[in-house]
């Protein structure tokens, strides 16, 4: 296939959307948000065999590939002979619900209200693996000519970092696609790479004496008091303005804070993190040096302090843009161009498993129904017609890269 001219011819485009039932579709996820596949313990055996069970009765080759034994991974192949190796990953592992009783809807009941399927799961992220093994059984049952083989690759662990999951699968040496999609929610729209990240921590340091002679020492508290405010001041607008086409500008967050012994001592010692999320250009080492830089300066005036910065927990990774002319993301846009849908190119704000595939070499993009912001709070849900569409997108994406002439 060529880059720029990806052909999608109509009538084949029918016969596969044609396969398309939308009360299996809306079946398979909720069935799927009924079994609570939470993470931690992330025990996903049971979330499997429902995609294996599909996959296999409509003739996929089953390959389940796992670290530990409650953490399968799905590896469905239809193998059209020689030709490209298009890859679909997805996870079916869900974070916890948080206090249930902020639930409206019982967060593993798959109720439908007004068009959504409620539940823990239900964007994030198994209507990303509902839309994708309900598109490869429609390109199967459609008997169109294809060529190569699609692999759909559901798996375990992603919310916890995916070295179990799609790391595994990345680094395995039988699975080898030429493109990549990983669904998570972009609401449907093209999702061409993702920011990057830098955790980071700053320590300052005191001097401890007595809380009643707080003369005596220095207050680490205070200090660091000190470096938030110049954070505040000097760099977050600094990173508002590095904006960039495809995502959210370059973002950072202190998330955590710890500092103090005792009522009545002066602390000595006072920590922030801070998740710095990142855009092309910025680098990893580079986002440290800066919050070191405010820091020591907000620090040096003040006797007796020092602040320590260096780099911490997650993160750790530039940010990833596929080019925009590449077969893979060409296909999907002519996808969404085919069904009307919003083809303007956009970049995910949080990581994806994609980053463990494009750590190999392979082209990756991301695409999935689902509107992130409702990730991970009670209440998730999903539009019904969000996971067609997202169905429909992913068949004819198929059909692009896999169609036989
Ligand atoms: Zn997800």
């Amino acid at each position: 296939m060529t880059g720029s001219t990806p052909r999608l011819d109509p009538q084949r485009a029918e016969r596969v959307l044609a396969h398309i039932d939308p009360d299996e579709v809306v079946a398979f996820l909720q069935a799927l948000v009924r079994i609570p596949s939470v993470n931690p313990p992330g025990d996903v055996r049971a979330a499997i065999d429902h995609c294996r069970a599909t996959l296999s009765a409509a003739g996929f080759g089953i390959e389940v590939v796992a670290a530990e034994e409650d953490k399968p991974n799905l590896l469905a192949r239809l193998d059209a002979g020689a030709g490209p190796v298009l890859l679909w990953n997805a996870h079916v592992d869900v974070v916890p619900t948080g206090e249930e009783s902020a639930w409206t809807y019982p967060p593993f009941g798959a109720e439908i209200h007004d068009g959504r399927i409620y539940g823990r799961g239900a964007g994030d992220d198994k209507a990303s693996v509902t839309a994708q093994v309900m598109a490869a059984l429609a390109l199967a049952r459609s008997g169109v000519p294809l060529r190569g083989t699609l692999i759909v690759n559901v798996v375990a662990d992603e919310e916890v970092g995916g070295a179990k999951g799609a790391q595994l699968i990345a680094n395995s040496d039988t699975v080898r696609p030429d493109f990549v999609i990983v669904g998570e929610q972009t609401r449907n729209r093209v999702c061409v790479g993702e920011k990057g990240a830098q955790g980071t921590r700053v320590t300052v340091y005191g001097r401890a004496a007595h809380g009643a002679l707080p003369w005596e020492g220095a207050n680490a508290i205070e200090g660091m008091a000190r470096v938030i405010v110049a954070l505040q001041e000097q760099l977050w607008p600094e990173l508002a303005r590095r904006t960039h086409p495809y995502f959210h500008p370059s973002s950072a967050c202190i998330s955590m804070i710890e500092g103090g012994v005792k009522t009545n001592v002066v602390p000595d010692r006072c920590t922030i993190h801070i998740d710095r999320r990142i855009v092309p250009g910025e680098t990893p080492a580079g986002v440290v040096d800066e919050i070191r830089r405010v820091a020591e300066a907000a620090i040096a005036p003040l006797p007796g302090l020092r602040v320590e910065v260096e780099p911490a927990g997650w993160g750790g990774r530039e940010a990833i843009v596929a080019p925009e002319d590449s077969p893979l993301v060409q296909a999907m846009l002519a996808a969404n161009r085919h069904l009307g849908f919003d083809t303007t190119l956009t970049g995910f704000s949080m990581a994806t498993d994609g980053r463990h595939f494009v750590a190999r070499g392979y082209p990756t993009i991301i695409y999935g129904p689902g509107d992130p912001a409702l990730a991970h709070k009670p209440d998730e849900w999903v539009g019904i017609d969000e996971v067609l569409d997202a169905t429909r997108a992913y068949a004819l994406a198929g059909l692009i890269i896999l169609g036989a002439a």
